[in-house]
């Protein structure tokens, strides 16, 4: 790229694909059943074997795949309300969350999830200032192994819910030496922040362990959420009673604040 076009799409105002966007409640993690806005952003670097959102997951459409438009819903009862359209600004997605926080609302905050919306840091820093004037409070859900772009928008995120991915669980490698490096940049960054660890079947107390220490080098004092796995659409196995009592007993004794909390929406039919 010559360096005159670098200009020119630096200067350009940043777009973003979303899958979704919805109010509705939260389902996981220590602020379970506060209602949010979710902002579904398309695109993830992971291809998690238990994904529930596989429609926001690169690895599973097809080349160059965009959504030309995405449902914007009262999740808690299903309905879609209109379409937005691809792609979004950062000044129409604010107008959209106004909208929908008059319709639906009040909400406790918006929700960044996806995919992983840390993909769209360029779009996030002209996005997230937006909604700060509004006076909202900005909730991060991230894969937590993309730390420089985390830092180029922490000084917004007010929560921050981030994955340890266990390979026994997303059949995928494990990248402990990134989610360290993220968890040192969250915890410097004055965010509130927590760490959700999906566990199945398959999961060993070995990588839970791991996990922890990854947690503890930081503060043992963080959050740490065990959430059993849900299968979805065949994929993926719940963890027995019996793991689950045996593992937070363990983690217990590395980290001060272990607990067990399963995703509550899918309890009550709520997406
Ligand atoms: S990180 Fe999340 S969105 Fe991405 S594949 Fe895994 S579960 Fe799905």
């Amino acid at each position: 790229m010559n360096e005159a076009r670098g200009k020119e799409e630096e200067r350009a105002v940043p777009e973003a694909h979303l899958t979704e966007l919805f109010s509705s409640f939260q389902g996981e993690g220590v602020h379970v059943g506060r209602r949010q806005i979710f902002v579904r952003f398309y695109g993830c670097h992971r291809n998690c074997d238990y994904c529930d959102t596989p429609g926001s997951v690169s690895a599973r459409q097809g080349s160059g795949y965009r959504p030309v438009t995405f449902p914007v819903a009262l999740a808690a009862v299903g309905d879609e309300m209109r379409r937005g359209t691809n792609p979004v600004t950062p000044h129409s997605l604010a107008h959209e969350i106004d909208r929908l926080d008059r319709e639906a609302g009040p909400h406790h905050s918006v929700a960044l999830t996806g995919g992983e919306p840390l993909l769209h840091d360029r779009f996030l820093g002209a996005f997230l200032p937006l909604l700060k004037v509004a006076g909202r409070v900005i909730y991060l859900e991230t894969t937590g192994d993309l730390p420089a772009r985390f830092e180029k928008v922490a000084r917004w995120i007010d929560i921050a819910a981030i994955d340890i991915k266990l390979p026994g669980a997303t059949g995928e490698v494990s990248r402990w030496e990134a989610h360290g490096d993220f968890l040192e940049r969250a915890g410097a960054s004055g965010a509130e922040i927590f760490v959700k660890a999906v566990a199945g079947a398959k999961s060993t107390l070995e990588e839970l362990e791991k996990a922890a220490f990854v947690v503890a080098e930081v503060s043992p004092s963080i959050p740490f959420i065990l959430q059993p796995l849900t299968p979805f659409e065949g994929r993926g196995e719940a963890p027995s009673p019996a793991q689950l009592s045996r593992w937070q007993a363990r983690l217990s004794r590395i980290l001060d604040d272990v607990r067990v909390i399963p995703q509550a929406h899918k309890a009550v039919g709520v997406r």
